[in-house]
């Protein structure tokens, strides 16, 4: 270099700047769109509806708790890198809005739970928020609750969980579709495309699961869980669900909520109780001390597993669910 007067070298290096920046260029054509999932069932969803067009980086990962999340300096960096970040709504991420606005991330956000009909948490003995007052709304009125609820408790009126509805599975899988063609229309085609096959699977499961519940006698649906999970999975596929803890997975019951179910597991003869991949086990093994009901196995409520375990995909999550319940409830 020594011998190339510096004018040169100016020239040369500029040169070799274009070329670096001329194939970066044409990578950066065909680099998969980064994606941000909230938790792992919807980032799940994503990377069957995105294939090998995105990156993905899933922030709540299997067996993790997405209610009482903790977001990390890590995840700041993937969120500042996306293009799209997908959400559940309905009030589950209240950790959400402030780790996008800290972390900068400017691009598109998709609500994948946009157009289910929500469901309202109903009032039950292992009631929830009892002991903060937020829970005391009039509920004689019907207006959509909205606006935001962020004072301090976990959960708006709407139950989150509303993946645990194969047909709002289906309703996530077309947001998500929609999303990703939003945020990267040269691949929008590939996307709809990839969602309607995962569609098909989604609907002949949700056919699949009706059948197996509607073998099993009404009076035997009936099961004890941790937490309020599964009360859109028990509206779609009539099996009531008595959760041992309420809506989120912090509220702890009092001695006399655990009474209240107790009695009520003996009165209504309920076979089973659940734990689940998501919270301790503890209460619910007292139930079934106490009632002699069967402990059912373990539920995947609100992650997914690990891999290599039962429930690594949304899909085989439920279809898991859904064999340990009804081998819990076959008369
Ligand atoms: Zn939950």
């Amino acid at each position: 270099m020594r011998s190339i007067p510096p004018a040169r070298r100016r020239v040369l290096l500029a040169a070799a700047g274009l070329c670096l920046s001329a194939v970066l260029g044409a990578a950066h054509a065909a680099e998969p769109l980064k994606a941000v999932a909230s938790f792992s069932i919807l980032g799940d969803i994503v990377r069957e509806v995105g294939g090998s067009d995105i990156s993905l980086a899933t922030l709540v990962g299997p067996d993790g708790d997405a209610h009482e999340y903790e977001p990390t300096p890590g995840d700041a960096k993937k969120l500042s890198a996306a293009s799209v970040l997908f959400v559940n709504g309905l009030d589950f991420e209240t950790w959400m809005s402030r780790l996008a606005k800290s972390s900068g991330f400017s691009g598109l956000t998709v609500v994948a739970s946009k157009g289910v009909t929500p469901r309202k948490f109903a009032a039950h003995a292992g009631g929830h928020g009892h002991d903060d007052g937020d829970h005391d709304h009039d509920h004689d009125h019907d207006d959509d609750h909205d606006h935001d609820h962020d004072h301090g408790h976990h959960h708006g009126d709407a139950d989150p969980h509303a993946w645990q509805n194969l047909a709002n599975g289906v309703i996530y899988a077309r947001n998500v579709a929609e999303g990703l063609a939003a945020a990267d229309p040269a691949r929008a085609q590939a996307y709809r495309q990839r969602a309607q096959a995962y569609i098909a699977r989604l609907q002949a499961l949700d056919a699949s699961v009706r059948a197996t519940f509607s073998a099993i006698p009404a009076d035997r649906r009936k099961v004890v869980t941790s937490h309020d999970a599964f009360g859109y999975f028990g509206d779609a596929y009539g099996v009531a669900f008595i959760p041992a803890m309420g809506v989120s997975t912090d509220a702890e019951p009092s001695a006399g909520e655990v009474a209240r179910i107790i009695e009520q597991v003996k009165r209504e003869r309920v076979p089973a109780v659940f734990v689940e991949n998501i919270s301790s086990p503890r209460l619910v093994q007292q139930i079934a001390r106490e009632t002699g009901a069967k402990v059912g196995g373990t539920l995947y409520s609100d992650a997914l597993s690990k891999p290599g375990q039962p429930g690594a995909t949304y899909l085989e999550m439920f279809e898991w669910n859904v064999r340990q319940l009804a081998a819990a409830l076959q008369p």
